[in-house]
């Protein structure tokens, strides 16, 4: 096909309603809640067959016609937003993107206004998403785009922060309300030492600078433990939800529930500057922390140095992480440590009102000498959870 037989069909397509928003969920890293969401273009052809954004947005983007395209989501999405509005249905604020071809649309901040205005929808309910890329070479010009569109009552959303080679200092220089960390910062387990100072750093800044950062395209569990121990606030990625039709939005709003089955470990583990201090005060003496959920069967680890010779994964399973964690023991303490940590065991203990449980074991170091470490699992209540959790402290005897 053509470009000029692409864009002719994309417009009929509009025309047709065959280009639909998906909305891709965003939810509260620590306690799980439906946020907000981003709308995302998809073509749905008659047959059902459904053409991603990939394959015919960067021909709009080289012509006017994804100013067209963005207008029309925006107006989907406040259709969708009246209509719950009307049902009375709940609904939370919704991201739409906007191609930096829109920096040139002279009144494009009266243009948003009055078509949000049309429907009726608070202003606050529309985030706007512009990318990175767009701010090269354009500080000035987009900082005073983006006053217009606070200034009139809507949220600005950075996307796709990290992807470009754009410098950090257009951050400083203009104000928005949310940073989007691109998913090409996040490897799949965040095991990588830079890539955890990297990401640490910026999540650092952003906070410091008071924005609200989602990061994008979480796909595991291990990413979604790291984010936490950064303090990200919004998590949007498949591990939580993929991009859904409006129905099916409209479905889980109505439940608006937190998502059971990743309602894990401490709900709020998040540290702020006293528990930091106060985490730090504690690394001196036991060098590894884990808190775990054993109701749930899992567990996050913070570990001061490497404390064992096999490294271990920071966050997962709770079974798991003993069956390993006996692996390193001497042989003969090993059915003492995974009797005593089976989640059995310790829901006995805790029923028998007991405050915590505590071995000692050989465990072998990085030398190969057996060293004897003392484990103590204490019982904590979480005010706003009924699981039952438990931190471990354990430190080196020798
Ligand atoms: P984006 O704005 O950065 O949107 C996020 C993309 O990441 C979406 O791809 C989403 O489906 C994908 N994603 C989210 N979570 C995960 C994950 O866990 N793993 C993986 N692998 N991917 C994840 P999608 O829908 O294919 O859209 C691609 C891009 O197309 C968007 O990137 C955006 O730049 C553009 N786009 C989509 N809809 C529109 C639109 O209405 N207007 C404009 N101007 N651009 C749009
Ligand atoms: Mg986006
Ligand atoms: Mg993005």
């Amino acid at each position: 096909m053509s470009k000029e037989e692409l864009l002719t069909n994309v417009k009929a397509a509009m025309q047709q309603h065959e280009l639909k928003v998906y909305y891709q969920p965003q939810y509260d890293a620590i306690t799980n809640k439906l946020v907000g969401a981003e709308a995302l273009v998809r073509w749905v052809k008659p047959d059902g067959s459904i053409i991603m954004p990939g394959s015919f947005i960067p021909p709009l983007e080289e012509d006017n016609t994804i100013l067209e395209l963005d207008w029309y989501m925006l107006r989907e999405v406040c259709s969708f937003l009246k209509k719950q509005q009307q049902e009375n249905l709940h609904s939370v604020t919704v991201a739409v993107n906007f191609s930096r071809r829109h920096l040139y649309e002279d009144d494009f901040a009266d243009q948003l206004c009055k078509t949000v205005s049309e429907y009726d929808v608070p202003r606050k309910m529309i985030e706007v998403e512009i990318t990175e890329s767009a701010f090269v070479d354009q500080s000035e010009k987009i900082a005073e785009w983006i006053e217009k569109i606070r200034t009139a009552g809507f949220r600005v959303a950075i996307d796709d922060f990290g992807s470009g080679l754009s410098s950090l200092s257009f951050v400083k220089d203009i104000s928005v309300d949310v940073l989007k960390i691109d998913k090409s910062l996040l490897s799949r387990n965040c095991e990588d030492e830079k890539e955890r100072i990297v990401l640490e750093s910026i999540f650092n800044f952003a906070h410091r600078l008071k924005l609200t950062t989602v990061a994008e395209g979480v796909e595991t569990r291990e990413q979604l433990g790291f984010l936490r121990t950064c303090s990200c606030k919004v998590i949007q990625g498949f591990l939580f939800a993929k991009p859904m039709s409006e129905a099916d939005f409209s479905e889980l709003c109505k439940n608006n529930e937190n998502v059971g089955e990743m309602e894990d470990i401490l709900l709020v583990q998040a540290p702020s500057s006293a528990t930091q201090l106060l985490l730090e005060a504690v690394f001196t003496r036991y060098p590894l922390v884990i808190f775990s959920n054993l109701t749930r069967n899992s567990f996050y680890m913070m570990a001061y140095e490497n404390f064992t010779a096999r490294s271990c994964p920071s966050t997962g399973v709770f079974e798991e992480l003993i069956a390993h964690g006996a692996s390193s023991m001497h042989p003969e303490d090993q059915d003492l440590f995974r009797n005593t940590f089976s989640i059995s065991n310790l829901l006995s203990a805790y029923e028998r009102g007991e405050k915590s449980v505590s071995i000692v074991t050989r465990q072998i170091g990085d030398d190969g000498i057996y060293r004897r470490v003392e484990t103590t699992d204490y019982f904590v209540k979480h005010p706003s959870v009924d699981d039952v959790l438990v931190i471990a402290l354990c430190h080196n005897l020798e």
